[in-house]
């Protein structure tokens, strides 16, 4: 509203065209228009006489500002090459004058400030970094796999630095201006990171931090967490509540970048001890699997895919202990096929296979859950009757005779069912042993041999001797 400006506004606005007139002399090449460097080289020289400085002094802004710009220029990823000096530019001024060209016009632009310059402060409207001109967008890899970070910050110009930085790194960014939405993008989208703000409106930093590591989402994820310089005497606190690192407020992108590296390294740290773990529970499973197949394995037998010899005795123990237990009777039928020599001799081995394969259907469709048909020999067999007496299971053997009479084998030209001499035998509690229960079982399958095959023997002679006469 004054005529005059107050002296700290005035030297505010040197300070402003100096650094422009700087900028733009920095940036100057031989391919620049002659005008255009005279401009440039008389603005310098008012810079100069403005701030009173010496050639040396001038010399060593000059040198400070493009190791300066350099720097940022590798930071923001943008070309900042600086291809000329004072002296330089002083020799491109002096050149004699050709026709005018386009752009000496910019000599008299003054203090406009350029497009370019535009793209960190104002740029586009949205917060979300990754709407960044591409041109800052950094294309190659950040050496990691990006994460989706979570910028909270009430800070507007804070708030985009950061988000400019990560996206230009790679990094997906969802930012928020208050702890209380932060929360709320937190489990929208679980991040990997949250880079938060201490003093912020609604939720502070340190509530926000002590909220995410209550859930479980939040549990896992990283937090750094940004201080002034008046929270520094309270960063135990922010330990304590949760976060990973801290960072002292202005924010040197460098070092905010290196954090966030380092975070991306423990994250990819985890997610490997994770597929580590993945990989070893699904071995684990696979080995199960296979341990399972194996011992199924080592108790069939391939032909007949019935129980094997051992598989039979293991599951005979079982029984014994069960009857000595709880007194139920348990017999076993022992099996043999009849003249069986004369079909692999007469038809060979294959058509022999064929005819056990088809016996052991036929034993198996003959009998329930509680019965079990193994094969324990060439041509033997063996069925363990759980809970059935003697008698019990020799109804179980002459159903067994007579299914295997009437099932007719066909491989080639061979077309006829097998006979089967059966003997059973039940356990004596008495007496308790199982070689002895087998050997009675064989004894009995023997005297249905000798008695003419395809039969069944039960008992003893004596035994049906006895009965028959009393
Ligand atoms: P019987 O029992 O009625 O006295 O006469 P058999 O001809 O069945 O007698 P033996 O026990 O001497 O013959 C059994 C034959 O079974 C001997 C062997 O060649 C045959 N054999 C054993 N295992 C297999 C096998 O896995 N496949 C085939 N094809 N034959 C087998
Ligand atoms: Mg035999
Ligand atoms: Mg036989
Ligand atoms: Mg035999």
């Amino acid at each position: 509203s004054d005529e005059t400006l107050d002296p700290m506004a005035e030297r505010l606005v040197s300070v402003f065209h100096g650094a422009r007139s700087l900028a733009d002399a920095l940036t100057t090449t031989d391919e620049d228009s002659v005008a255009l460097c005279r401009a440039r080289n008389e603005r310098l020289a008012s810079l100069r006489a403005t701030f009173n400085l010496t050639p040396e002094e001038f010399n060593q802004l000059w040198s400070q500002v493009s190791s300066d710009w350099r720097e940022w220029g590798k930071i923001m990823n943008i070309e900042a090459d600086c291809k000329t000096t004072p002296g330089r530019l002083a020799e491109l001024a002096r050149r004699p004058e050709r026709e005018p060209e386009p752009e000496a016009v910019e000599g008299a632009q003054g203090g406009d400030i350029g497009d370019g310059e535009a793209a960190l402060s104002t740029g586009p409207a949205s917060e979300n970094a990754n709407l960044l001109p591409t041109a800052f967008v950094r294309n190659e890899s950040n050496g990691g796999s990006c994460m989706r970070v979570l910028v909270v910050e009430d800070d507007p110009i804070t708030r985009k630095l950061i988000g400019f930085h990560l996206a230009k790194d790679g990094h997906q960014v969802f930012s928020a201006s208050n702890g209380k939405e932060g929360l709320k993008l937190a489990f929208d989208h679980s991040p990997h990171l949250v880079v938060s703000d201490w003093m912020m409106p609604e939720l502070d930093g340190i509530e926000l931090v002590r909220s995410l590591r209550r859930s479980e989402e939040g549990r896992h994820l990283q937090i750094i967490l940004l201080t002034g310089r008046e929270e520094e005497q309270r960063v135990i606190e922010a330990f304590d509540a949760g976060a990973d690192e801290y960072l002292t407020k202005p924010i040197n992108p460098k070092i905010l970048m290196a954090r966030v590296r380092s975070a991306q390294r423990v994250f990819g740290l985890r997610e490997q001890v994770k597929s580590d773990a993945d990989q070893l529970s699904r071995k684990v499973a696979e080995m199960a699997v296979l341990n399972r197949k194996l011992q199924m394995a080592a108790l069939t037998d391939p032909l007949t895919e019935l129980p094997n010899r051992r598989h039979a005795l293991e599951r005979l123990s079982q029984e014994v202990a069960q009857s000595m237990r709880d007194g139920t009777p348990l017999s076993v039928i022992s099996i043999d096929i009849d003249k069986f020599k004369s079909v692999n001799d007469a038809h060979g081995h294959d058509t022999g296979d064929a005819v056990l394969r088809d016996v052991a259907r036929s034993l198996r469709g003959c009998v329930r859950a509680t019965e079990l048909v193994c094969r324990v020999g060439g041509e033997e067999f063996l069925v363990i009757c759980s809970r059935a007496t003697a008698a019990k299971a020799a109804l179980i053997a002459e159903r067994m005779r007579l299914a295997s009479e009437a099932n007719t084998t066909h491989h080639g030209e061979f077309r006829r069912a097998v006979t089967l001499s059966l003997g059973v035998a039940e356990f004596d509690r008495a007496r308790p042993s199982i070689d002895g229960m087998l050997k009675l079982a064989d004894e009995r399958t023997y005297l249905a041999k000798q008695g003419g095959r395809n039969r069944v023997v039960a008992q003893d002679a004596g035994d049906s001797a006895l009965r028959a006469t009393g």
